[in-house]
């Protein structure tokens, strides 16, 4: 049987590797939070939804101590945290000459992160759209339905993508075949760009930063600037769409409610993922002659901000 290390065993990766222990699948969780591991090790994980709370038992470990190879590593770090995992994980050899690498973090660049450790044949890339949280070590709390999009990095489909995508499904975790993951990063990328730094700087929940009469003004020019780097990267994304996806997430019925996880990060003092979002944009623009000044100005305001931490 196949055999998948969740690296990065946070909020999502739990979601992830639960539901796949569930299915009956050989899962092991790596991660290098000790009180986390330790907590999985001896109770098991424990999981709350909205109705129910239970403990499901699946093994985890610390990513120095990993001896055996993996078939499958999702990765689910932190973007700023994947590499370093990834080089933990190469140094102990569980990365074996076919092991299929799968990102489903936030941002962008995943593609050539994870090219330093295997060929592009092997990496594929999703979006995830379920959501999850933690509620201290060993503790998820895993409520609402998602989906997860998923495409080799090349753009080819081969067995292993058919294998990954069966294996997520009999997961009950609602995959599917995108013929372009690059727009969907890119599309949640842009959200996660214009709503998680200006709620962050702003302090305010999506649903108090869209009551802005002027919010508008303040995203469309921001918008433009992603749709021109990524259209410079063969991208092609539409503005309006853009807008609008953003704008369904203001009222209290739908995301309005929440601080973006960038808010959360902050206030917990841990970095957030800046630099994979309009930092990257912001890098992007500079390689390609792309004028970025508000991806640049908003990613210095929030590093401004992870130095109060
Ligand atoms: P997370 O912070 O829950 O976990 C990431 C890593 O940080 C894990 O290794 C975890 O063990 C460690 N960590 C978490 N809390 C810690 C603490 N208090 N002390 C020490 N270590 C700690 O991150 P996540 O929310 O699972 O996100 C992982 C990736 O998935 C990110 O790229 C994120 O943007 C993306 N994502 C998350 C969600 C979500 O709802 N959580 C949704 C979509 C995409």
């Amino acid at each position: 049987m196949y055999k998948i290390g969740i690296a990065g065993a946070g909020a999502m990766g739990g979601r992830i590797g639960v539901y796949m222990k569930e299915a009956g699948y050989n899962v092991t969780l790596i991660d290098n939070w000790e009180e986390h591991v330790n907590r999985i090790n001896d109770n098991g994980i424990e999981v709350q939804t909205e109705t129910n709370t239970y403990s499901v038992e699946i093994p985890a470990i610390l990513s120095k101590d990993v001896s055996e190879k993996f078939d499958l590593i999702v990765i689910l770090t932190k973007a700023m945290q994947a590499e370093e995992m990834l080089q933990q994980l190469q140094d102990t050899n569980c990365i074996h000459e076919g092991t299929a690498l799968l990102s489903m973090m936030n941002g962008l660049g995943h593609k050539e992160r994870l090219s330093k450790f295997v060929p592009i044949s092997q990496i594929y890339l999703g979006v995830t759209m379920w959501t999850a949280g933690l509620r201290g070590p060993g503790q998820l709390l895993l409520e609402g339905e998602g989906g997860i999009d998923i495409q080799r990095a090349d753009g080819e489909q081969d067995e292993n993508t058919k294998y990954i995508l069966n294996m997520l499904n009999e997961s009950g975790l609602n995959a599917k075949i995108s013929d372009d993951v690059f727009k969907s990063i890119w599309s949640k990328a842009t959200l996660n760009s214009v709503l998680n730094p200006l709620c962050t700087i702003l302090d305010k929940t999506i649903y108090e930063f869209g009551s802005y009469q002027e919010s508008k003004q303040m995203i469309i020019p921001l918008i433009k600037e992603i749709v021109l780097v990524a259209q410079a990267k063969g991208i092609h994304l539409d503005r309006e769409v853009l807008l609008n996806k953003i704008e369904a997430a203001y009222p209290k019925e739908t995301q309005g409610l929440h601080y973006p996880s960038m808010h959360q990060d902050l206030k917990n003092g841990r970095l957030t993922e800046i630099d994979y979002l309009n930092g990257q944009i912001a890098a992007y623009g500079k390689e390609l002659n792309v004028p970025t000044p508000l991806n640049s100005m908003i990613t210095h305001l929030i590093h401004q901000l992870e130095m109060k931490i």
